[in-house]
C-alpha cells in the first residue's frame, strides 16, 4: 500500500501555515485517493480544525466560496485551494442538501459524512494516513463501498448514487454489494435531484475511460428516473454504445451524439434543454444527428459543400462520428477529398467567393432578394466548379442570371 504521498510545495506550505497557527490540518477527499491510484490529482483539498474566520486570519487572499458550509478558497501562485472546517452535516430534509451544518474538533466525525470509503482518507506528511474506514484497502480492491450505512447514505443525498456510478466508470472499480443494492432500492431518489448536477455527472460518465460501466447506470434503475426516453434508447442499444464511446475523442458534443444516437433532431433537443445543456453544446449535438441521417459525402462538390455549412472542425468531428456509427471506407474517401479540397484553397462559402453583394449592386443588380440568390446560385456553380471562383466569370454569370 501507498506509504506516503508527495504533496506540492504550496500545499505543504498551506499545512504548515495552518498548524503553526495551531490547527489540525490535513489533505482530504479525491487528491488523497487520486494520490494512491498514482493519478494526478485536479485539485489539492484540505480539512481543517481551524473555524473559517481562524482560517481567514492566517492567510493574506481568501474568498468566501462556500463559508455557510466552511470552506475558504485560498489563492496561493495563481492556484485555488479550498479549505474546509471539520464538519459533521446535520439531517437532510430534502434528499439533497444538509438542513445545517455544524463544525467539529474531531477529524474522524468530519471523514464520516463523506460519501465513499475511498474519498474519506485524510493524509499529512509528518503524520500519514487517517483512514477509519478502511479505505486504503477498498482502493487496493478497486471497491466503491458507501461509509457507514449505504442506503441512509443515499437517502441522505442521492447525489451519491450517480456519483458512485461515475467514479466506477472513472476509475474502473466494482461497487461493493450492499451499496449497489442500496443504490437499486433507492434508485427513485435521483429525481430529487438537480437536472444540472444529473448533467454533470452523465457527462463525466461519458468521458471516462470505463464507459462499460454504463451497465450499472442500466441495471440500477436509476436511468428511467433521469429521463425515460434516453433509458429506452440506451436499453436498446445496450452494449453496443461502448466501444463507440471508447472509440471517440473525449469530447461532450462528440460522445453525447453517440449516447443521443437514436433521437432525432426534435427528441434531442428537447433532451437537452431538459438536461440544461449549453446553447453551443445542445446546437452541435443536433447538428451531428442531422447530418448522420444523411449520406456521407463521397465527391468534392458534396464535401465542399457540407465543409461550407459546417465549417471544417465540425466536419471532422461528424467524419470521426459517421467513421464510428456508420462506414469507414466511405469517411476515409471523404476526409482524402476534403484534405485536397482544403489544400486547393477550395470556395466552400459565400465568405471565400470572389464575389460581393455590393459588387452585384454596382453592377446594376437590385438590391434587395435578387442579390442573396444570385450570391446563392454563383456559390452552387463553384461548389461544382472551383476554378469559377473567379471576378469576370462570376460577374457575368450574374448578369446573365439576371436577364433570364
Ligand atoms: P473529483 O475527482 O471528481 O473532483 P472528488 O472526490 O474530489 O472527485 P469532489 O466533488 O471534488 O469529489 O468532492 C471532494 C470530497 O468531498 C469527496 O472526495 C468527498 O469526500 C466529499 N464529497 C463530495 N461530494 C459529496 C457528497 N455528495 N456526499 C458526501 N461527500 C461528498
Ligand atoms: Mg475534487
Amino acid at each position: 500500500m501507498t506509504k506516503q504521498i508527495t504533496l506540492p510545495e504550496d500545499v505543504n506550505a498551506l499545512l504548515q501555515t495552518l498548524n503553526d497557527g495551531g490547527y489540525e490540518a490535513y489533505i482530504v477527499g479525491g487528491c488523497v485517493r487520486d494520490s494512491i491510484l498514482g493519478r494526478i490529482p485536479q485539485d489539492w483539498d484540505i480539512t481543517t480544525s481551524a473555524l473559517p474566520e481562524q482560517t481567514k486570519a492566517l492567510f493574506s487572499h481568501t474568498f468566501d466560496t462556500g463559508i455557510q458550509h466552511g470552506t475558504i478558497t485560498i489563492v496561493l501562485n495563481k492556484t485555488n485551494y479550498e479549505i474546509t472546517t471539520y464538519r459533521i452535516d446535520g439531517d437532510y430534509a430534502d434528499g439533497r442538501h444538509p438542513d445545517e451544518v455544524s463544525f467539529t474538533s474531531n477529524l474522524e466525525e468530519d471523514l464520516l459524512r463523506r460519501d465513499f470509503t475511498m474519498n474519506a482518507i485524510a493524509y499529512h506528511p509528518a503524520e500519514g494516513f487517517r483512514d477509519p474506514f478502511g479505505g486504503q484497502e477498498d482502493i487496493s480492491r478497486s471497491l466503491i463501498r458507501g461509509v457507514g450505512e449505504p442506503a441512509k447514505r443515499f437517502q441522505e443525498d442521492a447525489l451519491r448514487m450517480l456519483r458512485c456510478v461515475r467514479f466506477a466508470a472513472q476509475l474502473g472499480f466494482q461497487v461493493d454489494d450492499a451499496t449497489y443494492t442500496a443504490l437499486q432500492e433507492n434508485a427513485a431518489l435521483i429525481e430529487k435531484i438537480s437536472v444540472e448536477r444529473i448533467h454533470e455527472e452523465l457527462d463525466k460518465l461519458w468521458k471516462s475511460p470505463f464507459p462499460e460501466k454504463l451497465s450499472l447506470l442500466l441495471s440500477s434503475g436509476l436511468l428511467p428516473h433521469i429521463d425515460g426516453l434516453l433509458d429506452k434508447r440506451l436499453t436498446a442499444l445496450g452494449e453496443t454504445l461502448v466501444p463507440q464511446l471508447k472509440a471517440a475523442p473525449v469530447s461532450a458534443p462528440l460522445r453525447w451524439t453517440l449516447v443521443l444516437q437514436s433521437f432525432t433532431e426534435a427528441e434531442a433537443k428537447t433532451f437537452c434543454k431538459k438536461l440544461k445543456f449549453d446553447n453551443a453544446t445542445a446546437k452541435q449535438i443536433q447538428t451531428y444527428l442531422r447530418h448522420l441521417s444523411q449520406p456521407i459525402p463521397q465527391t468534392p462538390y458534396e464535401v465542399r459543400k457540407l465543409a461550407g455549412i459546417l465549417g471544417v472542425e465540425l466536419t471532422e468531428n461528424l467524419f470521426i462520428l459517421q467513421e464510428i456509427l456508420q462506414d469507414k471506407a466511405a469517411v476515409q474517401t471523404a476526409r482524402e477529398i476534403l484534405a485536397k479540397v482544403l489544400a486547393d484553397g477550395d470556395c466552400l462559402n459565400l465568405k471565400m467567393l470572389e464575389m460581393d453583394g455590393k459588387a452585384l449592386m454596382d453592377a446594376g443588380i437590385p438590391a434587395g432578394k435578387a442579390v442573396g440568390e444570385t450570391l446563392g446560385l454563383l456559390l452552387e456553380d463553384v461548389l461544382h466548379e472551383p476554378e469559377h471562383n473567379k471576378r469576370e466569370y462570376l460577374l457575368e454569370k450574374a448578369l446573365k442570371l439576371q436577364q433570364k
